[in-house]
């Protein structure tokens, strides 16, 4: 049976500049765009945008958001984070780690993110031995986005040292590692499970955790269309002991050592000289910028304004998920440009004088590559054979009273004080209603529970 999304006033990016439209979405048996015709011009049509990917997510960190803001020590970084971050993930069985993903998907999709990137290390058990299943923690993550609906690209991460050095993993990474046989038999057990709303490709942990002979071995291996995720350049003390070790930045080490193209995403690459921010534009691929992890964890703003002028192309993720909102990262992804500059809207695109719609469109366009959900250049956005999903906003909500198409996305963006989506669509099938995922009653009670079992002595 044709099914259809609800009509609306579309808002999306086109080559032209964003544009908004009355449109009726219809849906193929696939849950991609079948057609497109043109809506009521006289109905009160609520505004819609498209589904935006998360392009960075460690499911499991959600269990710890709000718990490492303490002072335990006078020099607390990103490297005390990680001890607590580790502590706690020791604690994960296959069971909790669905029910913290299903929890932070749900919250995910009331957010407006649509598909998911996950970038998942927590592969065995405590003790670094497989599970019987040696999938079961994938199989955890993907039974939560199924349950929920949300669209995941898994990103199986391999992590094979514990620095630069090559030496090996401490006993807390133990349950992160793999031989690159065992890595490479996950990828194929996992890419055999592939449907419209699940995508597997690679990540590979950082730099540090992935030696030269390795990483080559790997990619060699790899789909030709693979998508292939690094965290890189996200603490300057990562920076030095490259330059130490290896002779060069990170990101220069990396386009001297790999064919990075447009499969390619970075994340965070906060760390840049002028010649690196450069050749990433250049090459096509993704960054994915994490705004409030990485004011979380101090990391230091990414060179966004540098990186806008060459073309350079940027989605959000909610990584760590202190915050899970699209609207806080895009928000404060502009702010921390101001802080920084002290101007006022500053990342703008040539196409548009709006910061709200230069950074949407730029998260929608970037997002669905990096996700591997086809190329946003090739099927367009919302297009026929584009994944099917789609955002409504509540026409009632006051930051949005008598908004214009002109002006919609901005007011979303920097003055809605409550969340102000309505409904959310993934693969043509509804999973959000009044701003309310559909079965978060259930899913909440699960993870409360959790918690309760995860945070016990
Ligand atoms: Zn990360």
């Amino acid at each position: 049976m044709p099914r259809s999304l609800p009509a609306c006033r579309l808002w999306r990016p086109t080559s032209a500049g964003p544009v908004v439209e009355p449109l009726r979405i219809d849906v193929d048996a696939q849950g991609r765009v079948g057609g497109l015709a043109p809506g009521d011009t006289n109905a009160a049509l609520p505004w819609a945008v498209p589904g935006v990917a998360n392009l960075h997510s460690h499911a499991f960190q959600r269990a710890m958001a709000g718990l490492a803001e303490r002072r335990m020590n006078p020099q607390d970084s990103f490297w005390t984070w990680r001890e607590t971050m580790y502590q706690l993930a020791a604690r994960f069985d296959p069971e909790l780690l669905r029910d913290v993903a299903a929890q932070l998907y749900v919250e995910m999709l009331e957010a407006g993110y649509t598909r998911v990137c996950e970038f998942h290390y927590l592969h065995h058990a405590p003790d670094g031995r497989p599970y019987a299943d040696p999938a079961a923690m994938s199989r955890a993550l993907i039974e939560a986005a199924r349950e929920t609906g949300i669209g995941l690209t898994l990103l199986p991460v391999l992590y094979l040292s514990g620095g630069f050095d090559g030496r090996a993993l401490s006993d807390r990474q133990r349950r992160f590692g793999h031989s690159i046989e065992a890595y490479l038999r996950l990828l194929d057990t996992l890419r055999a499970e592939q449907d419209e709303r699940l995508r597997i490709g690679c990540a590979l942990h950082s730099l540090r955790a992935v030696p030269p002979a390795a990483m080559r071995e790997v990619l060699a291996a790899l789909p030709g269309d693979s998508r292939i995720h690094i965290h890189i350049a996200e603490q300057t003390g990562e920076v030095e002991e490259c330059v130490a070790l290896r002779g060069a930045r990170p990101v220069d080490w990396l386009y001297a050592n790999a064919e990075v193209d447009a499969r390619w995403t970075l994340v965070h690459a906060t760390h840049l000289s002028r010649e690196e921010t450069t050749r990433i534009a250049a090459s096509g691929a993704s960054v994915a910028i994490c705004t409030t992890t990485e004011a979380n964890l101090g990391d230091g703003f990414f060179p966004l304004l540098d990186y806008m002028a060459q073309g350079g192309r940027f989605g959000v993720g909610s990584d760590s998920h202190a915050t899970v909102s699209l609207v806080d990262e895009l928000r404060w992804l502009e702010y921390g440009q101001r802080l920084l500059h002290r101007h006022r809207t500053l990342a703008v695109d040539a196409s548009t004088r709006s910061v709200g719609e230069s950074l949407l469109a730029a998260v929608v366009r970037a997002g669905a590559d990096s996700a591997g959900q086809g190329s946003a250049a090739s099927v367009g956005v919302l297009q026929p054979g584009a994944d099917a999903d789609l955002v409504t906003l509540q026409n009632d909500h006051p930051a949005l009273y008598a908004a214009s198409d002109a002006d919609v996305i901005d007011r979303w963006l920097f003055a809605s004080n409550r969340p102000a989506i309505d409904q959310v669509w993934v693969g043509g099938v509804q999973r959000v209603s009044d701003g309310r995922h559909l079965q978060r009653e259930a899913i909440e009670a699960r993870f409360a529970a959790g918690m309760k079992r995860l945070l016990a002595d």
